[in-house]
């Protein structure tokens, strides 16, 4: 299964080219009141919304998925965590140009473990990304995102794959400087999830996704997934190891060879195989 969420919160199943409006599924949600529980509501129901957004599936109405807008498919993570250098041509590149190290010493991921991005900075990639700070160079990291379905705590690489719930890409936008990466990282907008999330069973092995993404129609990263430094089951469990993970809550798996900077008016175009491609402007404002 594909679901994606558009234009004002609704709720979609993709095949190939069209959306299926099946907003109504989400009516089998739990009425919740605050103090809100950790993780996202949709994803800890997963199965049962599954079943309902199948069920209505059929009868639902049609849209071309180029005249939607699309937003992050996961509306609520509790967390976004993120694998800093976790290919070796980015390390090699991050350690050599003094535009993105700003003359720090790059640890590796071995070294540092993983970071978290604020929720705050999510969007989908049917809102953009604002580079509004001109002095200072904003650079593309296009990343497989993993997104947990099932809550876990130290998590062993062995079970990792049985806490996932899908997969979908990930724009990791970053200002390059000398602050922390949690800071330069969660910047509104920073944070691009979609076009939609391809569900584990469509998707068996992610680790072996060629990926590309495109500036203006221009290659700027085309790698494999199997260049991860730390595969998915490491970073699972690296990252269960200190929090637990809650559904809903996201993996970027790093980036590889290639950041560049974008300007306001580039289109960047992110594909990833397995999962499909999507358009992502880049704003002043
Ligand atoms: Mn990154």
């Amino acid at each position: 299964m594909r679901f994606c969420r558009f234009d004002d919160n609704r709720l979609g199943l993709i095949e190939g080219d069209t959306v299926r409006d099946v907003t109504d599924a989400a009516d089998i949600l739990p009425d919740v009141r605050w103090p809100l529980p950790h993780g996202d509501l949709f994803l800890a129901h997963f199965d049962a919304v599954r079943t309902e957004m199948e069920r209505l599936a059929a009868n639902a109405p049609t849209r071309p998925v180029k005249d939607v807008k699309l937003l992050s498919p996961i509306a609520n993570p509790d967390k976004i965590v993120a694998a800093p250098v976790n290919y070796q041509l980015h390390l090699d590149e991050a350690r050599t140009d003094t535009g993105i190290n700003f003359g720090s010493g790059v640890k590796t991921i071995a070294e540092c473990g993983v970071f978290l991005k604020a929720t705050s900075s999510l969007v989908g990639p049917g809102e953009g990304v604002v580079a509004d700070w001109s002095d200072r160079r904003i650079d593309h990291e296009l990343e497989l995102a993993v997104v947990i379905g099932r809550k876990g705590f130290r998590i062993s690489e062995d079970d990792a794959l049985g806490h996932v719930a899908g997969y979908t890409m990930g724009l990791d936008m970053t200002i390059r400087g000398t602050e922390d990466r949690s800071y330069r990282k969660s910047l509104d907008t920073f944070t691009v999830l979609g076009p939609w999330v391809v569900t584990a069973d469509e998707l068996p092995d992610a680790g072996a996704l060629d990926f590309e993404l495109k500036v203006n129609g221009e290659t700027r990263q085309k790698s494999n997934t199997r260049h991860l430094v730390f595969d998915v089951p490491k970073l699972i469990a690296v990252a269960s190891k200190a929090y637990t993970l809650h559904p809903g809550d996201i993996i970027l798996t790093g980036t590889p060879e290639g950041v560049a900077p974008v300007v306001p008016g580039d289109l960047m175009h992110a594909w990833f195989e397995g999962i499909g491609e999507t358009e992502i402007r880049v704003r002043g404002a």
